[in-house]
């Protein structure tokens, strides 16, 4: 049977990028439908470190990688990694963001990231306000880099002065500065780099769920796959894998890693795919750390989460329909020992795809094609510290008041 519902705005998509842009879009007085196929907080939203992360300027596309990528690539030990088998599917991306590692594009794209970030905290602000279980779930005591080799560090020194420039708060510490901070990392650091902006979550999925609490109250949460998207002269009409159609004046297409075969339909062709990123959990009583911790030459995020410690990053480039490549746990697994001393067994394994455009920037702005049609989508490793920001900014766009500088966050950039 067909099933007709109207609303003024569609989000699709119930990750913290269309949760966020929800509650912006409510407290505007639109009637708001957000449609999800799965539950809030299933896809990447779920399982990420947890961090907001407003000193986040470095694209994951930037020269430095040009120079190491054959090591990154081809070591067993590495943090990036790529499944050889899908090269020739994802070669359109990989020369894109080669592309992009040049020094003029890092630049442009590091300036642009430094503009949305300087919202992260005034993004989630007026979300927060009306949601004490979110904030309660917040803890603002940085975030900590720390450096297991001299090279590790030395190889640092362009970053943390082209943040410096930026104006970006840190902190560079001694060895004995990181032990004081957070003992248990112990001796195993040559220097170290603080945050001192950055917050974390204490589990991410039922902040994010707390934050939807009023949405699902009101009924604004619809479980529906959507697998069609039509203009009309009146309207945008949306249908789903089990035949309802939504029709409302306006879309945000907030689907993460799934948005570009969306996008598609409206005829705009977007290069995302995605990194495959992976946690792992111990359970634990009390918690051995206070604020993430990142042991920079192994990129992953070591966060105290409610409970539990979960450790979370690397890169893989592969397919988002490939299983869960074992090696990538091991990874993570025998690091983690190596720099904490866990001896406990791993609770739980969790992999999950980043949306990721090859100029490590989202898409935020309305479709060329039809300006009813709104994209948000394509956050990388940022979409937990930007959704703030970017439910905000898609506000904007539809009061017609997006500022100047969101342009570089065009689909037509592509
Ligand atoms: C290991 C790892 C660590 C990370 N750490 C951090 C961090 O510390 N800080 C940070 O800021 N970011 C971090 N990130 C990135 C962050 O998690 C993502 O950028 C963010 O979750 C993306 O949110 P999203 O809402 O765009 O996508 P998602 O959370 O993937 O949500 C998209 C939703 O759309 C739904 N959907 C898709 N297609 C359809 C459809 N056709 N119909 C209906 N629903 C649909 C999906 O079911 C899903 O729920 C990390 C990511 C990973 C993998």
């Amino acid at each position: 049977m067909t099933l007709s519902i109207k609303g003024d705005v569609a989000v699709i998509g119930a990750g913290i990028v269309g949760v966020s842009t929800a509650l912006w879009l409510r407290r505007q007085g639109y009637k708001v439908l957000l449609i999800e196929r799965d539950s809030i907080a299933s896809g990447a939203s779920f399982g990420n470190a947890g961090t907001l992360a407003p000193y986040g300027v470095m694209p994951i596309a930037q020269p430095s990688i040009l120079k190491s990528l054959p090591s990154l690539l081809f070591s067993s030990e590495s943090p990036f990694v790529i499944n050889w088998a899908r090269l020739p599917k994802l070669m359109p991306w990989l020369l894109r963001f080669l592309n992009e590692c040049r020094n003029s594009r890092f630049e442009a794209n590091s300036k642009a990231l430094h503009q949305i970030l300087q919202h992260v905290y005034t993004g989630y602000a007026p979300l927060l306000d009306k949601c004490p279980e979110a904030n309660r779930r917040l803890s603002h005591n940085g975030c900590l880099y720390s450096y297991g080799t001299d090279a590790g560090f030395a190889g640092a020194q362009q970053a943390i002065e082209w943040r410096r420039a930026l104006g970006i708060p840190q902190q560079v510490l001694t060895a004995s500065e990181v032990d004081q901070m957070e003992p248990a990392l112990g001796g195993k650091s040559v220097a170290g780099l603080m945050f001192p902006d950055s917050s974390h979550m204490n589990d991410p999925k039922a902040f994010i769920e707390a934050l939807a609490a009023p949405l699902v109250a009101d009924g604004s949460l619809i479980k529906a796959t959507i697998t069609g998207i039509k203009s009309g002269a009146d309207g945008v009409t949306l249908s789903s894998a089990s035949g309802e159609t939504y029709k409302t004046d306006r879309i945000v297409v907030c689907s993460g890693a799934w948005s570009a075969l969306l996008a598609a339909q409206l005829g705009d062709r977007v290069p995302l795919d995605t990194e495959r990123g992976y946690h792992i959990e111990f359970d634990m009583d009390q918690p051995l750390l206070s604020r993430p911790c990142c042991p920079v030459e192994n990129a992953f995020y070591m966060t105290p989460m409610e409970g539990r410690l979960r450790v979370a990053g690397t890169v893989e480039l592969g397919s988002i329909k490939d299983p869960a490549n074992p090696k990538r746990f091991d990874y993570l697994e025998r690091h983690v020992r190596r720099v904490m001393g866990i001896t406990a067994p791993v609770a739980r394994q969790w992999i999950g795809y980043r949306p990721s455009l090859p100029d490590s920037l989202p898409v935020i702005g309305p479709s060329p094609n039809d300006p009813r049609v709104i994209y948000a989508f394509g956050h990388q490793h940022l979409g937990l510290t930007l959704a703030g920001a970017t439910g905000e900014l898609v506000a904007q766009c539809i009061a017609g008041k997006a500022p100047d500088w969101l342009e570089h966050f065009s689909v037509s950039r592509f």
